[in-house]
């Protein structure tokens, strides 16, 4: 008895066999291929040329690298010899076989459309009704610029380096002269016009040293292989990096995403919601975040804009804390009606002046009492005269916000946002292992961004599909 099944490698079939076959329905391949087809790419397509040779469909390349960030694949090269025998890049790219280059090339030059492709995959989503754009939860990450730390130098630094590149150029001329002249003496008929290779590497590298110092200022650090990229603080420590801002629906959408060279977060909510609006053409209601993006501006901004903060203030977490230290100013009891603040030792503090910090361009009113110059705690409460509370002039906003936080709905809704974003990140970083940008530059590096929003879209939108 025959136990096995007949190996088949040279049977001859009736009609040979198409790749759909090999890519089941309810397969990622198959959801990437609908969407891309739907998507409006003809501001890639009239770059092309139609002189010379036929170039690959830009719906082609984006399936790939569409399928390719979806599945942690972010290297061009991977995804080229992926072609060659996966059966779901083989159907994304319709049997052909692009080569890497065109597919970082592809990648590299389309920064400007992956916005707009962004946008795109967002509408679709709302188009399956998978946004709720009410409530959106806010937060960053950090992740690794494509640089290698060792070529990053202040401006004295490029200058010597400048100097030292001068004079290894300078030996090389000098070498390649004696060659040329011994090859002459041997062949008498050599072209003495081409720079050898090492030569025109360091001129090369010479003239990305000296564009560097036409921008770098006195004290900046500046890395040559990614000018744009900060060095920032992560949970490793201290790295050039991304700042890596998005919001995202309580669904896990995400709804804006920006890469900034900033590395703080405060400035970035009120630009995530403008965007947030423009991309949904819907207005949002509640915004979530975590205490790095708060601020009075922030919190008075939202007021204006009708939109309820959840967002605690960097000491709203210490509160039990503080409270312990009974001259800790959460320990003085602010009185609305008479506007004073009265003390721990019961005493009432007056308001006395205002007091502006153009710097933090706050202003405070400040409250005292000569009540101090008597007082028997005076040394444990303050080392001046008197002790003085300031009350920022936007502190109301501030207090309703924690009010706001303390409710058990406010719980709820705050405790919502470590569910809906920070799961992306983790995805991202640990499932994907995404820990390091591709591209250089700002502008590349936030189009390979929003490549990996609008891939975790396109996944969301599979999950949704498939559990239809
Ligand atoms: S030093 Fe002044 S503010 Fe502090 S407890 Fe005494 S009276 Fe109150």
């Amino acid at each position: 008895m025959n136990k096995f099944k007949a190996i088949k490698d040279d049977q001859l079939y009736l009609l040979p066999p198409s790749i759909e076959d090999f890519v089941p329905a309810s397969h990622l391949a198959r959801v990437i291929d609908e969407i891309v087809e739907g998507l409006d790419t003809s501001s890639i397509e009239e770059r092309y040329s139609e002189i010379g040779q036929k170039s690959y469909h830009p719906k082609i390349l984006l399936k790939l690298l569409i399928y390719g960030y979806s599945t942690g694949v972010v290297s061009g090269r991977k995804m080229a010899t992926k072609c060659e025998s996966d059966t779901a890049y083989m159907f994304l790219a319709s049997m052909y076989r692009p080569d890497f280059r065109t597919i970082n090339d592809f990648r590299k030059d389309n920064a400007e459309y992956f916005k707009k492709c962004f946008v795109d995959v967002i509408k679709v989503c709302q188009q399956l009704q998978m946004v709720r754009v009410g409530t959106i939860a806010f937060d960053s990450t950090k992740i690794l610029a494509n640089v290698s730390a060792k070529n990053t130098k202040d401006k004295a630094g490029y200058e010597q380096w400048l100097i030292e590149i001068d004079q290894q150029i300078q030996r090389i001329i000098t070498r390649a002269e004696e060659v040329n002249h011994q090859e002459d003496k041997e062949h008498g008929n050599l072209r003495g016009d081409e720079l050898p290779k090492e030569l025109r590497q360091k001129e090369r590298l010479k003239s990305k040293i000296q564009q560097v110092l036409t921008r770098i200022k006195e004290a900046e650090k500046i890395n040559l292989t990614d000018n744009d990229a900060h060095i920032m603080k992560d949970k490793t420590g201290f790295n050039y990096s991304y700042n890596c801002q998005a919001g995202t629906t309580l669904d896990g959408i995400i709804v804006s995403a920006f890469a900034t060279t900033s590395a703080g977060d405060k400035v970035q909510l009120l630009p995530l919601i403008e965007q947030t609006e423009q991309n949904t053409n819907e207005k949002i209601t509640n915004a979530l975040a975590d205490s790095g993006y708060a601020s009075y501006q922030v919190y008075e901004r939202l007021e204006e804009k009708n939109i309820t903060a959840y967002i605690p203030d960097q000491q709203y977490n210490q509160q039990e804390k503080r409270n312990a230290d009974l001259f800790d100013r959460s320990n003085f009891t602010y009185d609305e009606q008479n506007d004073t603040y009265i003390c721990p030792q019961g005493k009432e503090l007056h308001f006395e002046r205002v007091y502006q910090n153009k710097k933090k361009h706050q202003k405070s009113r400040l409250y005292s009492t000569s009540e101090c110059l008597t007082c028997p705690l005076k040394s444990q409460c303050t080392k001046g005269n008197k002790r003085y509370i300031n009350r920022e002039l936007r502190e109301p906003l501030r207090e309703k916000v924690r009010q706001r936080l303390n409710t058990p709905e406010g719980k709820a809704l705050y405790r919502k946002r470590m569910q809906t974003i920070e799961p992306i990140w983790g995805n991202l970083k640990e499932n994907k292992k995404i820990r390091r940008f591709n591209l250089r530059g700002k502008e590349k590096v936030n189009a390979e961004f929003l490549l990996h929003c609008l891939s975790h879209n396109i996944t969301k939108i599979y999950k949704h599909k498939t559990a239809a």
